[in-house]
This record gives structure tokens, sequence and C-alpha cells, in this order.
């Protein structure tokens, strides 16, 4: 019989792509022919996952739907959305049941807290799936093995002692829920590491974290903060497609980060994963860094961007060339980021009105100091496009929804999901006030986007085209409503 090595090397080939080892990268997936925008690349059932909120049943442990749901009778923790679910999880449900009960009730407020019960749960299943794939009592296949699990990067010898500490406290508390089981406490504990920077947010098609996922073979692609594929999730099924030509040999990556940052912050982000990124955006010069963070002229009426000048500490305007001393700049930008932190905790609370009155005042605060193509008012204006729908003041949202369009353009790739998102909500706004035109538009380059990204047939990508053709065809009937109007006169 084939080892599993070549197992996954035959199933890959035949998706037109390889596992292969980089120098200086580890193990990497490389496109063994070519790829066209939109392409799945791969497709993959997680390995073992979870919703993260599972204790409180907000999705369905299979297929990650919030719709129908029922917790499982004995453990009162699994939720599933029907019978097929259930039946589907089930060889792994009944060995996990009553240990789940354990658990929920086993932790302490401030276990649950520190211990993170979703990497805990995960791992629990983890154990079980080995156990019942080396028994056969499932199935197992080349991209579908635990000798996967064995082979992802750990980074064990750099993860911090106090890091490490926590790990062998989980490990510890595996074994308190599987008593029946002889662990290895070490080897449990070493996973748990390889978990923490292999694991994927399951997110719906508008990109929310519903739950946390270990995708073997998706786990060898590596980071770009120009990434040539993204990863969406239909359920829990991910799937990666190419969103720009993928030549044959070429590597694939994803972004693991968000990546409307500043070089500094990108490599922060990535502090988790325990590599540097050295993408052609990580090794250019600065220049693009600086409109990220992006400060205003101190002109009020001039548009152009600061750039750093080391020489005399100070930002120049590329436009009027007026300076603003660096001091002072940072001054502000550390005052107003307090009012921010301020605003979010007032919004976390759940004080809408009281947010939306704060974020105000920051927005204004923010305009003195950032270019509008700048990230940091982006966020501003997003929460408090957010915040208006949450009050139902439409109008107000569309009009902060429409002034990030420019920077989400700017700031990210063409065919990025978090720009064609954007122009959905636009357009699902401009809609519901019945500009019509509008919205054809933005529809428009909603789909044309999210074609690409999230493929055609999930739900989400059929209401939006229907959406669509609604739109399309009021705005038609609006058109030729108006022309019989004219001939009328
Ligand atoms: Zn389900
Ligand atoms: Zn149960
Ligand atoms: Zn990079
Ligand atoms: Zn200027």
């Amino acid at each position: 019989m084939a080892s599993w090595e070549e197992q996954l090397r035959d199933e890959l080939a035949g998706r037109g792509v390889a596992v292969s080892s980089v120098p200086g990268k580890g193990r990497a997936l490389i496109a063994t022919r070519n790829f066209f925008p939109g392409e799945v690349i791969i497709r993959q059932e997680p390995y073992v996952s979870t919703p993260n909120k599972f204790s409180v049943g907000a999705n369905c442990d299979n297929c990650f739907s919030s719709r129908n749901l029922r917790k499982c009778s004995v453990c009162r923790v699994a939720c599933y959305c029907g019978r097929d679910c259930q039946v589907e999880e089930w060889k792994l449900h009944q060995l996990e049941c009553r240990a789940m009960a354990a658990l929920t009730v086993a932790l302490t407020e401030e276990e649950k807290k520190k211990l993170t019960p979703t990497l805990i749960r995960l791992m629990v299943r983890l154990v079980l799936r080995r156990k019942l794939q080396n028994e056969q009592a499932i199935p197992s296949s080349g991209t579908d093995n635990y000798n996967l699990v064995d082979a992802l990067e750990s980074h064990i010898s750099e993860v911090d002692k106090n890091q490490l500490e926590l790990y062998a406290q989980m490990a510890n508390l595996v074994q308190r829920i599987l008593p029946s089981l002889e662990l290895d406490l070490k080897e449990i504990a070493h996973t748990f590491s390889k978990i923490a920077c292999n694991v994927f947010t399951i997110c719906d098609p508008q990109l929310r974290p519903l739950g946390t996922g270990l995708y073997l073979v998706i786990s060898t692609i590596n980071h770009s903060c120009v990434p040539n594929a993204v990863v969406i999730f239909e359920g829990r099924t991910a799937y990666v497609r190419a969103v720009q030509p993928i030549a044959k040999n070429e590597e694939v990556s994803i972004s693991y980060i968000e990546t409307a940052a500043t070089t500094v912050k990108r490599q922060d982000y990535l502090k988790p994963y325990y590599f540097t990124c050295t993408c052609p955006r990580c090794v250019k010069d600065s220049e693009e860094d600086a409109l990220l963070e992006g400060y205003r002229c101190k002109d009020q009426k001039c548009d152009g961007f600061l750039m750093p000048n080391s020489e005399n500490k100070a930002y120049t305007c590329q436009k009027c060339s007026i300076s603003r001393d660096e001091k002072e700049l940072k001054k502000m930008a550390s005052e107003v980021l307090l009012l921010s932190d301020k605003a979010s905790s007032i919004l976390s609370s759940g004080n809408n009105s009281e947010a939306c009155s704060m974020y105000k005042i920051v927005e204004e605060q923010e305009r003195k100091l950032y270019h509008t193509l700048s990230t940091t008012l982006l966020r501003t204006w997003d929460t408090l496009s957010k915040i208006h729908i949450e009050l139902q003041d439409v109008q107000t949202a569309l009009m902060y929804c429409r002034l990030t369009i420019p920077v989400y353009e700017r700031v990210y790739p063409p065919f990025c999901p978090l720009i064609g998102l954007q122009f959905y909500t636009c357009g699902k706004l401009e809609w519901s006030l019945e500009y019509t035109e509008d919205a054809v538009k933005s529809l428009t380059r909603a789909a044309d986007i999210l074609r690409i990204t999230h493929g055609t047939t999930s739900g989400f990508m059929k209401e939006l085209l229907v959406m669509l053709e609604k739109a399309r065809a009021e705005a038609y009937f609006k058109l030729s409503a108006g022309d019989e109007q004219q001939i009328d006169r």
C-alpha cells in the first residue's frame, strides 16, 4: 500500500498543486498548473472544527448554520440544525459527548478565560479523531490523516515560558476530560503549540467569525502581504481561490493578517506565526507606509500627503511643502487614540447612541490629523456606519459607508473580499433608500469582486445576484416609466 506521502502527492496532483519545501520557508503549496482569478485551487473539510460559541449553541457543529438549532440531549453542549448533521457528526460526538458535559461544568469562569475552551475542544476532537482513524472506524486519505498534524510546524523552541506552562495546563485538562485514554501530555502540549499557529478562523460569507478549524493542506500555504489567493468558507468547508493569475510552479499565498497596515504593524500582527515576512511590500521603502499612516497637510484646504523628513524631525506635505512637527503629530495621535479607545469601550457596553456621539468627536479630531484616505479614518467611518445601521438611521449609515469606499479601493488589492463586501453593504443601503441606480452600480461592483473571491454557487452569492437582478429590473422600469412621461408631454 502507498505511504500517506505518496497518497497525498497523488491526491494533490489531480488538483494541480503540490506540497514542497521552499528554502527558508519550510513547507509551501505550489501550483503545478496555471490558475486564473476566481478558480478554486483547493477545497478542504477541516480535520477537526468547533463553533466558537459552542457552549451557548450559536451554530450547528457540523455545517455551522445558525438556523433551527437543537442541543444534544445528553451533553447540552453540541448543537445541530437537523438529523443529517447529527448523524454525520455522531461517531466523533459520541466519544466527546459526556466529556463535553464534564468540560463545561469542570471549568471555573477564570479557567474559561485563561484556557480557551475552543482550543481545548479542538484538541479533544483531534485526539478522538486520531483514535477513530487508527481503529479504522472512520476512513482516512492522503489529505485527511493524522500524519499531516505531525508534520505541522510548532515553533515550540520559540514559544515563551508562560505560554508553555499554559499549554501544559491545557494538556492536563484534556486528560481530565478523557480519563479513559492514556495521553502523552508532553505531546499534547506540543500539539497545542502547533494548533495555535495553524488554526483558521471559520467565517461566514461576510467575514464574521463563527468558529475555529484545522485544515491540514491549506495550513501549508504561506503568508504574503500581497497574496495571490484567498480563503473563503461555505459552512465549514474552506475554499482557496486565486485572486491573481497564478502560473505553473508559482507558490500559492494567502494573507494571515489585516494587510491595510504599515510594515511595522504587519510584522507585529505576524508575531504569533514566528516568521518575518519578506514579501515585496515588506522589503519596499517606506513611502507606502507613510501613505497608510496618512497624516494630512496642516493647510485644511490642501489634500496633500505628508512624508517623514528625518533631518528636521518633521513631516512634509508632498503638494505644498508645509511641514508639521513630528512631536506635535505624535502627541495629537496619542490623544485621539485615547478618545477612540473610550468610544470603543462605550460601544462594547452596548450603548449605541452614546458611542455614536463619542465616535463623532473622534472623527472630528481625526480629520484634523489624518488624510481622508488614511486607514485610521477608514476604521472610524466603518464603525460610525455600523452604529447608524444599528440605530436604523440608514441615510447617515450610507453617508459614512460611501466615505470608506475610496479608502478600501486604495489600501486593498483589487480582488480583496473586503472591498466587495463594502460595495455590497453600500448597495444594500442604497436599495433600501430606493436609490435604485446607485444600488445597481454598487451591487455590480460587489458582484464583480465577490464572484472571484466567493464563487457564484453559495447561498450568499445567489442572494446577492438575485438582489442585483431585481435592482436592475427596477432601474430599467424606472427609466422606461420616465421615457413615457416625456412622451406624454
Ligand atoms: Zn447543520
Ligand atoms: Zn452530546
Ligand atoms: Zn509582507
Ligand atoms: Zn499641503
